[in-house]
C-alpha cells in the first residue's frame, strides 16, 4: 500500500536532515509519495506568512506529516510555526522517547523512557496578563474580592487551565501507548500538594483512568522528587505522563541523560492528525553545510513508521541507526566522527539494505 505524507522540510538545517532521512525510510521499500511542503523562515516572502494556508490543508488531508525544524525568530518577526501547527490541528499530545545508544556519550547507560506531555493547557495555554495592565489590575481586584491574597499587587499574571477533558485525553493516551508498546507502568506527574485543583485534579483524572488499565501499573510522584529519582534511579521510571510544563522540563533532563538533543526523537499526536518531529531547533549556523547529524529526525521517522503501521519497516530504521552509530565509523562530528548529513545515511541506507 502507497501512503501520501507530508513532508514539512524546514528551514536552517532542516532540508538537509529531511533529505537525509527521506532516503533512509525509501530503502526500506515502504511506498511513500511524500508530499512537500514549504513553511518557515524561507517562505515568508513568497506568501507573506511562514505558514501558508496549504500547509495545514495538506496535513489535515494526509493525516500524517514529518517535518524538520523551523526558526522562530526572537522578540520580532512572526510567532512560533510550531506551536501553530500544534494549535490548528489540535496535537494534544506530546511524545517523547529517550533511550540509550551504545556509542554516544552519557554518564548514563540503559536509559529507556518515554515522557508523554500534555501539548495544549497548563501555563502554555498563552493567558496571560501583563503587571500594570488595565486587565492584570481588574484580575488582581477580583481576586481580592474572593477572598484571594496576593503577597504584591505588581504581578503579572499567567493562568494555568488544567481540565478533566485534557487531562483524561492524555493520560489515557499514554496508557493506550504504554499498552500497544509492551510498557509496565505509567506514572503520573504533578504538584498536587500545592496546586489542588489543577495538578488535584490532573492527579485524580491519572488514577481514575488508571483503573481502566489493571495490566498496567499505575504510581504517581511529586514533579520535584520525579527530577530526583530520574537523576538517582531511572531504572524505576518507564511512562511518565506529563502536564505541559513539566513534561517539557523533563524530556530536557532526559534529553541530558541520553547524550543530548541531538539524538532525540518526537511526536505530536491529535485525535486525527500527527505530526512528527525532532526536539532540537535549527540550527542555522550549520545551514547548508552538510555537517549536522540526521540522527534525530531519522529516529522520529521510526515513530512515523510505527504510526502508520510500518512496523517491520521501523524495526529496520531503528536497528540500522543503532548499529551505524555503535560502530561510530560513519558518524557525524557531535558523535566524534567525521562524516557529513549524507553519509551517516549512506551508512544506515547500507545496513537496511544489507
Ligand atoms: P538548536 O537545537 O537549533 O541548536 C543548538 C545547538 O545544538 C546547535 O548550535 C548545534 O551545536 C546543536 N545541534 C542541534 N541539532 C543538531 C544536530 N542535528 N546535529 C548536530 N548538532 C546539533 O537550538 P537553538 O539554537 O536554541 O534554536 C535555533 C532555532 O530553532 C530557534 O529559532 C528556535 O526557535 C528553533 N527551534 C525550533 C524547533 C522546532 O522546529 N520544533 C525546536 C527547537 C528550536
Amino acid at each position: 500500500m502507497a501512503y501520501t505524507i507530508t513532508m514539512i522540510p524546514g528551514d536552517g538545517i532542516g532540508p538537509e536532515i529531511s533529505e537525509a532521512m527521506r532516503r533512509v525510510v525509501d530503502s526500506t521499500g515502504v511506498q511513500i509519495d511524500w508530499e512537500i511542503q514549504e513553511a518557515g523562515a524561507d517562505v515568508m516572502d513568497k506568501y507573506g506568512t511562514p505558514l501558508p494556508d496549504q500547509v495545514i490543508e495538506s496535513v489535515q488531508r494526509n493525516k500524517v506529516a514529518i517535518k524538520g525544524p523551523i526558526t522562530t525568530p526572537v522578540g520580532t518577526g512572526f510567532r512560533s510555526v510550531n506551536v501553530a501547527l500544534r494549535k490548528a490541528l489540535d496535537l494534544y499530545a506530546n511524545l517523547r522517547p529517550a533511550y540509550s545508544l551504545k556509542g554516544v556519550k552519557s554518564r548514563y547507560e540503559d536509559i529507556d523512557l518515554v515522557i508523554v506531555r500534555e501539548n495544549t493547557e497548563d501555563l502554555y495555554a498563552g493567558i496571560e496578563f501583563e503587571q500594570g495592565s488595565d486587565e492584570a489590575i481588574e484580575l488582581i481586584e477580583f481576586i481580592k474580592e474572593r477572598g484571594g491574597k496576593l503577597r504584591f499587587e505588581d504581578a503579572g499574571i499567567s493562568i494555568k487551565p488544567i481540565s478533566v477533558s485534557g487531562s483524561e485525553r492524555i493520560v489515557r493516551f499514554a496508557y493506550e501507548y504504554a499498552r500497544r508498546e509492551g510498557r509496565k507502568k505509567v506514572t503520573a506527574v504533578h504538584k498536587a500538594n500545592i496546586m489542588k485543583y489543577s495538578d488535584g485534579l490532573f492527579l485524580r483524572v491519572a488514577n481514575e483512568v488508571g483503573e481502566d488499565y489493571p495490566d498496567i501499573e499505575t504510581e504517581d510522584r511529586i514533579v520535584d522528587n520525579m527530577c530526583m529519582q530520574l537523576v538517582q534511579k531511572p531504572e524505576l521510571y518507564d511512562v511518565l505522563a506529563c502536564p505541559n510544563l513539566y513534561g517539557d522540563i523533563l524530556s530536557d533532563l532526559c534529553s541530558g541523560l541520553i547524550g543530548g538533543l541531538g539524538m532525540a526523537p518526537g511526536a505530536n499526536i491529535g485525535e486525527e492528525h500527527a505530526v512528527f518531529e525532532p526536539v532540537h531547533g535549527s540550527a542555522p549556523k550549520y545551514a547548508g553545510l552538510n555537517k549536522v547529524n540526521p540522527t534525530a529526525l531519522i529516529l522520529t521517522s521510526v515513530l512515523m513508521l510505527k504510526h502508520i503501521g510500518e512496523r517491520e519497516a521501523a524495526d529496520k530504521v531503528f536497528n540500522a541507526t543503532r548499529d551505524v552509530i555503535a560502530e561510530g565509523k560513519n558518524v557525524t562530528y557531535d558523535l566524534g566522527g567525521t562524516a557529513g548529513t549524507s553519509g551517516i545515511a549512506d551508512a544506515i541506507i547500507d545496513k537496511i539494505q544489507s
